[in-house]
């Protein structure tokens, strides 16, 4: 009874070690919409390839958009931070360990992608991804939802 006992912790460690990527995709345009309110990370994802478009067609400094991760609880402070970090610095601040993950602001035409660890991540914890572009953040928002 040995033989398949060992087979079946064989498949089991091969699985756990299996890396997946799930790719996430969202859009921002002109009328300062993001496409999605709610993004999921499924269970069995080891990583996270989100990317971030912008679909129209106006200058970053107008209208720029990015998609920046923090927990609910730091979106308020954290935004009010990155108007104060200017167009410059992408209207983030650059050392700010509240930031779990962010793109680059980017203007019409432009896309991002960036990656995130999901071991980075915590279960059910309430996150908020949101545009830090000055007056966006009202309505560009929405859950990450980490299953
Ligand atoms: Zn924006």
């Amino acid at each position: 009874m040995r033989i398949p006992l060992l087979l079946g912790l064989g498949v089991f460690l091969a699985t756990a070690a299996q890396a997946k990527v799930c790719k996430l995709e969202i859009t921002g345009n002109d009328q300062m919409q993001y496409s999605k309110k709610e993004l999921v990370v499924e269970k069995d994802c080891t990583e996270i390839a989100l990317t971030l478009k912008h679909t129209g067609k106006l200058p970053k400094n107008i209208m720029g958009h990015n998609w920046i991760l923090v927990k609910t609880s730091d979106v308020t402070d954290v935004s009010s931070k990155g108007v104060a970090a200017g167009l410059d610095n992408g209207y983030a601040p650059t050392s700010d360990k509240r930031i779990l993950a962010r793109t680059k602001l980017l203007a019409g035409g432009e896309s991002d992608t960036i990656t995130v660890k999901k071991s980075d991540l915590t279960v059910g914890e309430d996150y908020t991804y949101f545009c830090s572009f000055p007056g966006h953040f009202a309505v560009m928002k929405g859950k990450l939802v980490v299953r």
